[in-house]
C-alpha cells in the first residue's frame, strides 16, 4: 500500500474540508508514494511517539494534534518540532494529521468518548453543523440508566485512560444524571451549548476556573473536567478500526504513550 492509499481513506472518513478554518490537518511530511506497512496512531506528535514508532518500524504516524499550527519559517532541527521532522524524514517516516476534521465527523472523537464514559445509546452532535445535523462537535446521549454524578464520574475515569491529572467534578456529586454532553479536548466554548441543550452533566477539558465557576453556580449542568490527552486519546482506536476495516493492507497500532502535558499531580 501506498502513503497515498492510506490518506484516501482516512480523508473519505474525515474530509479535510471539514476542518476549522484556522486547523493545520493532512500530511505533514512524508512522500504519497512511499510504501505503508504499519501506521501506529497517537494524540500528540512529540518526541516520545516519534521514538515508539521508529522501535515499531512505523511507516506513517496518524496524531490528532497538527504539529505546526502557526506557519513557520524553518523546520531546523534546533527547535523540538523541527528535530522530530528531521527524525521521520530521516527514517522514512510520514507523519499525518486528523485535528478538527475528525472532531466532528461520524464517527468522531466525541462518539469515542462518548463510548469509554459508558453512554451506550443513540449520540446526536451537541453543535450540529447547519447543513449536516449527524455531523458537528460534542455528542449528546443518554446513559442507558440513571446514575448520581459521582457514579458517573467514576464510571468515567474508570473509561478513560489514567492521567496525573485525573478527573475533577463540579456539582453535587449526589444529584441524578441522565443525558450527558461530551466533547473531547478543550470543551469551554461549548458551555452555553450544554446548557442550552438540557443535559444534566458536561465532560469536556482543559476547563477554566471563572468559566467554570460561573457555570456551576448559575445552576448549569454539573461538569467533569478529564485530562485533554485522555478525552481525545479513545478516538484512535475507532480510526485504526475505520483504517484496518477499510480493505487497505496495513498494521495498525494505537499509541499507549502518555502524552498529556502534565506528568504527575501531588
Ligand atoms: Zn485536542
Amino acid at each position: 500500500m501506498t502513503l497515498t492509499n492510506v490518506i484516501e481513506v482516512l480523508e473519505a472518513a474525515y474530509p479535510p474540508a471539514r476542518a476549522e478554518s484556522w486547523d493545520a490537518v493532512g500530511l505533514v511530511c512524508g512522500d504519497p508514494a512511499q510504501e505503508v506497512r504499519r501506521v501506529l496512531f497517537a494524540v500528540d506528535p512529540v518526541a516520545a511517539v516519534a521514538e515508539e514508532a521508529l522501535e515499531w518500524d512505523a511507516d506513517l504516524i496518524v496524531t490528532h494534534h497538527p504539529l505546526y499550527l502557526r506557519g513557520t519559517t524553518t523546520v531546523a532541527a534546533d527547535t523540538p518540532k523541527g528535530r522530530l521532522v528531521h527524525t521521520l524524514i530521516k527514517r522514512d517516516v510520514a507523519l499525518y494529521t486528523a485535528h478538527t476534521n475528525a472532531d466532528v465527523a461520524n464517527p468522531g472523537v466525541s462518539d469515542a468518548l462518548a463510548r469509554a464514559v459508558g453512554l451506550t445509546g443513540d449520540l446526536v452532535p451537541l453543535q450540529p453543523f447547519p447543513d449536516d445535523p449527524w455531523r458537528g462537535l460534542g455528542r449528546v446521549g443518554e446513559l442507558p440508566e440513571p446514575l448520581t454524578l459521582g457514579e458517573f464520574a467514576a464510571q468515567a475515569a474508570a473509561g478513560l485512560p489514567r492521567t496525573s491529572g485525573g478527573v475533577r467534578v463540579a456539582g453535587d456529586l449526589s444529584r441524578t444524571v441522565t443525558r450527558v454532553a461530551v466533547s473531547g479536548g478543550a470543551g469551554d466554548s461549548l458551555l452555553g451549548t450544554a446548557r442550552a441543550a438540557g443535559v444534566d452533566v458536561f465532560l469536556t477539558a482543559d476547563l477554566r476556573h471563572h468559566p467554570a465557576s460561573e457555570f456551576v453556580e448559575s445552576g448549569g449542568p454539573a461538569l467533569i473536567d478529564a485530562a485533554h490527552w485522555a478525552t481525545e486519546w479513545p478516538w484512535l482506536d475507532s480510526a485504526a478500526s475505520i483504517l484496518a476495516s477499510s480493505g487497505v493492507n496495513v498494521e495498525t497500532r494505537v499509541s499507549a504513550t502518555v502524552t498529556d502535558a502534565w506528568t504527575r499531580g501531588y
